[in-house]
């Protein structure tokens, strides 16, 4: 496990990958009963969740804020803990907060927090549209991160109202996001965000490139994001 992170540039303490093969073991025990991953072969899981959630760690991109401040970050649905529990593992001062819809991923991550001992992770479980609209969650995040959720228009509009001013949203894209950025143009106007930077990675050689999309978030939201359940999907901005 420290050899493949190594391979990416990240060194991992023996406590860490401890973490992450425990992650491992869990992961594949709870996927017999409920549906986590479609991914469970050793190697596969390292390169296609761990190390794919960690490239934020290796990017160029720095916290906004000042430098004592507790880096909060929030994961929108993080289904299994993608990337948001990897985040956790290998940054101990950041406090990262996971949000998924399905009950089970959540109870999951509830065990998985508890097995691995992290002390910096807080769990939700519940829709983005509601915790969007909710004080104690909107404006309260340096960073949002989300891979695999939806399409870039929808994405914005659930994860921009947590986003701190001047803090980014991080969204983890395959090679259509070009065309997802166009479809977004409304989507951006209407929020109040720009795209600031795009990080590009492949896994292995024969993977294709991926790409974190860094978004910032101009201005507070207007109150009327994000908007209802249903509503959003429907009329995408
Ligand atoms: N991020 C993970 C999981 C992707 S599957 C990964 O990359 O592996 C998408 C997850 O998003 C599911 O677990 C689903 O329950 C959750 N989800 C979808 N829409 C949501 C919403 N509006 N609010 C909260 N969670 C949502």
């Amino acid at each position: 496990m420290k050899e493949i992170f190594a391979a990416r540039q990240i060194e991992i303490s023996d406590r860490q990958e401890q973490q992450f093969q425990k992650y491992y073991e869990l992961l594949v025990e709870w996927n017999r009963k409920i549906n986590l991953t479609a991914i469970t072969e050793y190697e596969e899981v390292i390169w296609k969740h761990f190390i794919d959630s960690a490239f934020l760690v290796c990017s160029s991109i720095t916290t906004p804020g000042k430098k004592d401040d507790t880096i909060r970050i929030l994961d929108l649905g993080t289904g299994a803990g993608f990337p948001g529990m990897v985040l956790a593992i290998l940054c101990p001062d950041w406090q990262i907060t996971l949000v998924d819809s399905l009950r089970k991923r959540i109870d999951f991550l509830q065990f998985v927090t508890e097995e691995l001992q992290l002390e910096n992770v807080r769990l939700f479980h519940g829709r983005a549209e509601d915790y969007g609209q909710d004080e104690k969650f909107r404006g309260q995040f340096n960073f949002v991160v989300s891979r695999a959720v939806a399409e870039l228009p929808i994405l914005l509009e659930y994860c921009i109202p947590f986003v701190k001013e001047k803090g980014y949203f991080v969204s983890y894209k395959g090679k259509r996001y070009e065309e997802e950025i166009q479809d977004s143009r409304n989507a951006f106007d209407k929020l109040d965000c720009e795209l600031r930077r795009v990080e590009t990675y492949t896994l292995s050689d024969k993977e294709e490139k991926r790409y974190l999309l860094f978004i910032q978030k101009n201005h507070p939201t207007d109150e009327k994001y994000p908007r209802k359940p249903g509503k959003i999907k429907k009329q995408s901005l």
